[in-house]
């Protein structure tokens, strides 16, 4: 079989996720992956994370009390996000990985009705229950699939919704809402019964030239309808051991570990959150981050010359890209892949988005110079 044909196989049957940078270097040896620009992570951030591991774990040999046995309890574990937070423990539930904890929210709290904004991450809408109703809310390519906040407040009012979700930034767009009008639209949708806000991205958003970082978790304080959803996977690239959590009101949470929970997260996960409300790695962490939102930056103003394709707007740390030479997005991403080596998420299965799409992810200095290149020489 031909290296497409093997790739165009592994795509379905991976449903709304695309194939992982290992399953298609575990299913097609002769494949020459040069740089994975479908996964959205900060490489910089692997990197420091791996020198506290190594200097903790590995040189102590500690590592094998990490795996041999039970790692504590959750509710011991949100002891350090609630350090590197300043949040209450009461109000946080740790999930293996964020995608556990969307689970647990649209399962337990999420009834009737839910306005979703397409396109999205494919789990809010999958994870609904049967009997809750979901109202798509549509961005649109002739806005560059910018948020109308006062169109969106007006759907979900005028529909009588009783739960919604923001991305901020969204993905597969990376469209960004200011904390103005956050702040303005969480006084409006008090209301509903939840209003899930996911910050998976917002570490590369910014407002200003000191890149402050960016949180709305102290919205749960006075608002109890609000649920944070945050994972740790994009910001400190540490996909594999699975760790995210949600910041929502106390009574949501107990609700959750009455019922299960007790060791979902692991080992090495703990490790993580132990390793992130030390003063010495936020420090360290802040110095990655802000140099890897500099690169995404010069990235995506490259990204933007390029003629051949169209580059949306984003404060993620990649971007939306439409095709614009008539090839589709499957032929396109192949040759990058193929001829270039580059990987890139090919968003023909994205709902909502109507045209010719990749989602182009920004990575280290050295690899995003090379994407540029792959990219401009596909003519
Ligand atoms: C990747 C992603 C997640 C899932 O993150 P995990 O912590 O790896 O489960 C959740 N929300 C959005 C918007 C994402 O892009």
């Amino acid at each position: 079989m031909e290296i497409k044909e093997k790739i165009r196989q592994l795509k379905n049957d991976s449903g709304s996720h695309s194939p992982s940078i290992s399953t298609l270097l575990h299913e097609i040896p002769e494949l020459d992956v040069a740089i994975d620009a479908c996964f959205l992570s900060n490489p910089y951030a692997t990197d420091l994370f791996m020198q506290y591991l190594n200097e903790d774990l590995i040189e102590t040999n500690k590592l094998r009390d990490v795996l041999e046995f039970y790692p504590p309890q959750v509710a011991d574990v949100r002891k350090h996000i609630s350090q590197a937070t300043g949040l209450s423990p009461e109000n946080i539930f740790v999930g293996n990985g964020a995608v556990e904890v969307i689970q647990a929210i649209m399962h337990r709290f999420v009834k009737d009705s839910v306005c979703i904004i397409l396109p999205t991450f494919s789990s809010y809408y999958e994870f609904a229950s049967p009997d809750t109703q979901v109202f798509h809310y549509h961005l649109d390519k002739n806005d560059d699939f910018e948020l109308d906040v006062e169109k969106f407040i007006k759907f979900i009012v005028d529909n009588k919704i009783k739960n919604a979700v923001l991305i901020n930034p969204n993905n597969p767009n990376g469209g960004y809402m200011s904390v103005e009008e956050l702040n303005s639209l969480i006084g409006e949708l008090s209301h509903l019964d939840n209003l899930i806000i996911d910050e998976s991205f917002i570490h590369f958003a910014y407002e200003n030239i000191e890149l402050f970082q960016i949180s709305s978790e102290d919205h749960v304080k006075s608002n109890s309808n609000v649920c944070i959803v945050k994972s740790m996977s994009k910001d400190f690239g540490v996909a594999g051991i699975r760790c995210g959590y949600g910041v929502m009101g106390t009574d949501k949470v107990n609700t959750l570990l009455s019922n299960g929970f007790l060791w979902n997260v692991s080992g090495l996960a703990n490790y993580f959150f132990k390793v992130y409300a030390s003063a010495d790695f936020q420090a360290a962490y802040d110095v990655v981050r802000k140099k890897y939102i500099m690169n995404t930056l010069m990235f995506l103003t490259e990204l933007g010359q390029l003629k051949t394709v169209k580059t949306y707007p984003s404060k993620a740390n990649f971007a939306l890209v439409e095709i614009l030479d008539g090839k589709s997005s499957f032929d396109f991403t192949m040759q990058l892949l193929i001829d270039h080596g580059v990987y890139v998420r090919d968003c023909d299965d994205k709902v909502g988005l109507d045209g010719e799409f990749i989602r182009v992810a920004s990575r280290t200095f050295e690899e995003n110079l090379k994407i540029i290149a792959a990219i401009k020489s596909i003519e």
